[in-house]
Formats: C-alpha cells, sequence, structure tokens
C-alpha cells in the first residue's frame, strides 16, 4: 500500500480562505478580531512563531499586537500586562509564547488570562470545558489534528485511535477530542509496556513524542491513518517526524509529513480560535 498524503498546508489554507472570508462579512459589522501576543525574552525560535503569528493576522485582516518584553521581566510586570489586554475590547485573543524565562511561574500567567480569550486553549477552565464536552477554546495542533482527520474523510467516530504522548500541550487534548468525536481511545507514554503492540490495534495512530522516527512499519496495521506531530531536527540539521515516514507510508492508508502536515495547522487553528472568540465577544455566535 502507498499511503495518501494528508497535506496540512493545503487543509491549513483551505480553512484560512474560511477565515478571512468570515473576516470580511464581520467587517461589514464594524468587527475585526484581535489578537495579542506576548513574548519575554529572546529565544530565537519563539521570535519565529511569533513573527508568524503577527504575519497570518495581517493576512487574515485581524488587528493584532506583539508585545516583545526584555528576559527581565519580572511575573508582576507580565501578571500586568495580561490584565489590561484582558480589559481591552479590541483584544479578542491573548497568547503568552511558551516557554517562559525559569524565573516566571508559567502556571500563574496562564491562569490569568481571561478565559473568553485564551486562544491556546491552556486555561484549566478551558481543559475542563473540553474534558466536559462543553464549547471550550480548544488547544490548537490537537485541534487541528481533528480537522486533518475531517477534512481527509477519516472521521474518528467508531474508530480505535491510539494516542502516543500525554502532554498537556498535545497528547491529553488531542485524546479528549478523539473521544468527543466517538473514537475508542489509547493513551501511551513512556512507561506502556510493549508500544509497538498497542499501535498495531489502531485505526488511527496519533505521534506526539519527541522521539525521531520512533513508529515504525511493523508497528502500524495495514490501512491506518497516521499523524505525526512530531517535529524533531536530525544531527544533519533535517526536520523529522516521530513516524519513520519512509517505512509506514507502505503500511498506512493516509500520513501526514513532516514538515507540511500538523505544523501548518497550528498557526491557522490559533486564528480560526480568535476568530470564534471574537465573535463571541460581538454575541454573533
Ligand atoms: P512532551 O511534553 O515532551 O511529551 C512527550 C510525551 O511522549 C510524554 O507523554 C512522554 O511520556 C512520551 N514519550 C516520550 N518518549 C516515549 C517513548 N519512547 N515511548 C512512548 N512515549 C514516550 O512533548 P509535546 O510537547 O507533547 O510534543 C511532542 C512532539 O510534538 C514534539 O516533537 C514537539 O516538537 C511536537 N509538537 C509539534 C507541534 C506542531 O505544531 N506541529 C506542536 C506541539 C508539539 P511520559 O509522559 O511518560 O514522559
Amino acid at each position: 500500500m502507498n499511503a495518501q498524503i494528508i497535506d496540512g498546508k493545503r487543509i491549513a489554507g483551505e480553512i484560512r480562505g474560511e477565515i478571512r472570508r468570515e473576516t470580511e462579512s464581520l467587517a461589514e459589522r464594524r468587527v475585526k478580531p484581535g489578537l495579542a501576543v506576548v513574548l519575554v525574552g529572546e529565544d530565537p525560535a519563539s521570535q519565529v512563531y511569533v513573527r508568524n503569528k503577527a504575519k497570518a493576522c495581517e493576512e487574515l485582516g485581524f488587528y493584532s499586537e506583539v508585545h516583545r518584553l526584555e528576559a527581565e521581566t519580572t511575573q508582576d510586570e507580565l501578571l500586568a500586562l495580561i490584565a489590561r489586554l484582558n480589559g481591552q475590547a479590541d483584544i479578542n485573543g491573548i497568547l503568552v509564547q511558551l516557554p517562559l524565562p525559569k524565573h516566571i511561574a508559567e502556571k500563574a500567567v496562564i491562569d490569568a488570562i481571561s478565559v473568553d480569550k485564551d486562544v491556546d486553549g491552556f486555561h484549566p477552565i478551558s481543559v475542563g470545558n473540553l474534558l466536559i464536552g462543553d464549547d471550550a477554546l480548544q488547544p490548537c495542533t490537537p485541534s487541528g489534528v481533528i480537522e486533518l482527520l475531517k477534512r481527509t474523510g477519516n472521521e474518528p467516530s467508531g474508530k480505535h485511535a491510539v494516542v502516543i504522548g500525554r502532554s498537556n500541550i498535545v497528547g491529553k487534548p488531542v485524546s479528549m477530542l478523539l473521544l468527543r468525536e466517538h473514537a475508542t481511545v489509547t493513551i501511551c507514554h513512556s512507561r506502556t509496556p510493549d508500544l509497538a503492540a498497542v499501535v498495531r490495534g489502531a485505526d488511527i495512530v496519533v505521534a506526539a513524542v519527541g522521539v525521531p522516527k520512533l513508529v515504525k512499519a511493523d508497528w502500524v496495521k495495514p490501512g491506518a491513518v497516521v499523524i505525526d506531530v512530531g517535529v524533531n531536527r536530525l544531527p544533519d540539521g533535517k526536520l523529522c517526524g516521530d513516524v519513520d515516514y519512509e517505512g509506514v507510508s507502505q503500511v498506512a492508508s493516509w500520513i501526514t509529513p513532516v514538515p507540511g502536515g500538523v505544523g501548518p495547522m497550528t498557526i491557522t487553528m490559533l486564528m480560526l480560535n480568535t476568530l470564534k472568540a471574537a465573535k463571541r465577544a460581538h454575541g454573533i455566535i
């Protein structure tokens, strides 16, 4: 079997088109979605992410503010900025770029973001709503995974999904979303015995591990759908996922490449969350 490629770039483009059209119709009602991105310190990767988020806002006709704070910024100063953004009517979404410098408690910062503006979906109330099944702003990478599945006709309902990884950012929320979509979900982690045997039982495999090419062809049931969230840099500088793409694509029915699979969905889902938050703030949904 030669797997069909789940083209994250194309699907992200499709969703961006939908967002753009909605933003244009909101403009007629004088509503403009607004996103504030806060970066503390000078982590090079974070700087790229923040630039890309601001660029996406510009392309989609959103209002955006980028707050670049010095690495020495105190927690109180950061919390004061968040309080100000919480009260700002032109800001519908607040994203604090992680990781933060060590002297700032990430939890205190996440907890301080208004739930209505929690476009990262990391606030404990958003997480609770996700678990209960309420209409929360959902974390971006996990909701991107669900879109990739649905938009390629791979409905999770009734399928056995095996998620490798249990982080708060990817593994746990993607598992909850798959459950919401009526999949039977198994969550694996570093202490799961015979991981290969568990993965072999999956109709849908989601790998969010951070170990290059961990998932091998003989771990995958023929015809399974494989979503690779991992982004790993190899010694030669090339990017690769958590799945051995060459081998697994001979066995799977659908597979995401790295790069070009899950990656392009994350910022797009952030934009979708900001649009949703803006609509809610104006009583449109
Ligand atoms: P993380 O917080 O390090 O979590 C990794 C998870 O994998 C943990 O639950 C860990 O288990 C498990 N694990 C580690 N080694 C394992 C092994 N050998 N067998 C089975 N499970 C193992 O990472 P993360 O933040 O979830 O990110 C995962 C990957 O996704 C990374 O490569 C990251 O770069 C990528 N990522 C991509 C995007 C995107 O937009 N494309 C977004 C976020 C993350 P324990 O809990 O037992 O330690």
